[in-house]
């Protein structure tokens, strides 16, 4: 068996629920060995209690056991969670509990005394299932979350749109009145802050586009390496913060807008620089890899580039890491260059226009690493 084999047991909690000591000792022994992370019980009251305290992956049940029999016990595993994977054992003289097991929902059956390719072929089953499950629970956060950016999106580009078309025409008028106004004068001193913010606004109404639409993008081969490391002098330069790359030298270019992938790059160097105030090392990384079907992300089967923006600094909380994508999403002060809440926002609607995907795993305390995927070739659209 391989270690990958292992560790994919690993992960996965097996409750395993039987009263007679030598069949327990026997499975568990096999169990282990497979990989499993098992918490066996002797009977269904103890079975249940522990499926509630540790929310077990997989619950493997005898049914004749005494205090609680396994049938009741499944049924108010199943109250608590409808989808809980349960696999009973039989004996052959106990098939008549057949009908009430598949009604409570167990579809899983291995008959005693056990054969072990069977118990193992019943578990890789449920293995599946609970793939399946959280493959389809990760497609669906991202639609959703795609949805939502969308829908504000288009909300902010509606709106962006129209204020510009002011912007433009208060930036013009205030721009005459400062040229009729005295040279020097208050007039022309005040005249010249209202230009300045109103420049300001209308570059956050450029953005506002940007996350909205993804911007128009010009899709050119470019070489990723060098505009990732552009990105990171320019923003570490006489900074605490100091970087290290693993980038591919031979890499082919990647068909993508380099503009909008280098406002990427710098969003998500200063997201670093600033969880990392005291100072630290920015570890960005880069390498193909090829996605099957069934990938587990919500994108197309094909060939990635696959960058990796690891940080050791403050960390996501668990509660705002679904967040940190929603525009105006900020933890740091408002108002200020610091906080506008948006670089994230725009940086997933530039790389799911380049088709793309871009996601963030954190541990508070510790660190951040944001993964983007990149197609090497574009759709013909
Ligand atoms: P802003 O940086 O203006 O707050 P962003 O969209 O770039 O907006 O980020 C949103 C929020 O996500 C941040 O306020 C911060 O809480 C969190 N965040 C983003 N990147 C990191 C990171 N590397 N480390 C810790 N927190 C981060
Ligand atoms: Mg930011």
């Amino acid at each position: 068996m391989s270690d990958t084999g292992n560790q994919r047991f690993a992960d996965i909690k097996l409750l395993y629920v039987e009263d007679e000591i030598s069949t327990r000792e026997q499975i568990t022994r096999v169990l282990s060995n497979r990989g499993y992370h098992l918490i066996s019980c002797e009977n269904g009251q103890a079975g249940l209690d522990a499926y509630c305290e540790l929310r077990p992956d997989i619950v493997l049940t005898d049914i004749m056991m005494p205090v609680m029999n396994g049938l009741e016990m499944s049924r108010r595993i199943r109250i608590f969670d409808p989808e809980a994977q349960i696999v009973c054992m039989t004996a052959f003289s106990e098939t008549s509990y057949l009908m009430q097991a598949i009604n409570i929902g167990i579809s899983q059956f291995v008959l005693k005394p056990v054969e072990f390719s069977r118990l193992l072929a019943a578990l890789d089953h449920c293995l599946h299932i609970i793939e399946l499950k959280k493959r389809q629970r990760t497609l669906e956060a991202e639609a959703q979350r795609s949805r939502k950016l969308e829908a504000i999106g288009i909300l902010a580009g509606g709106m962006a749109h129209d204020f510009n078309n002011l912007l433009q025409v208060i930036l013009g008028y205030v721009s005459l009145a400062r040229m009729n106004a005295e040279a020097g004068s208050k007039t022309a001193e005040l005249l010249g802050i209202a230009e300045k913010s109103t420049e300001t606004a209308r570059q956050l109404g450029k953005r506002l586009l940007t996350l909205a639409k993804g911007g128009d993008a010009v899709m050119t081969p470019t070489d990723l390496p060098q505009l990732i490391l552009a990105g990171l002098e320019a923003e570490l330069f006489g900074s605490p913060v100091s970087y290290v790359t693993d980038l591919p030298s031979d890499l082919p270019q990647l068909p993508v807008d380099a503009a909008q992938i280098r406002h990427v790059i710098s969003h998500l160097t200063i997201n670093a620089r600033e969880a990392m105030p005291e100072g630290g090392t920015l570890q960005v990384s880069a390498a193909p890899c090829t996605l099957a079907a069934m990938n587990g992300q919500a994108l197309e089967p094909g060939e990635y580039l696959h960058i990796i923006f690891k940080d050791l600094g403050v960390g996501i909380p668990e509660e705002n890491l679904s967040r940190i994508f929603d525009p105006y999403f900020t933890t740091k002060e408002m108002g200020s260059q610091k906080g506008m809440g948006l670089g994230l926002a725009i940086s997933h609607s530039i790389i799911r226009h380049h088709h793309g995907q871009i996601q963030a795993e954190s541990t508070p305390g510790s660190g951040t690493s944001i993964h983007i995927y990149l197609p090497f070739s574009q759709p013909n659209r």
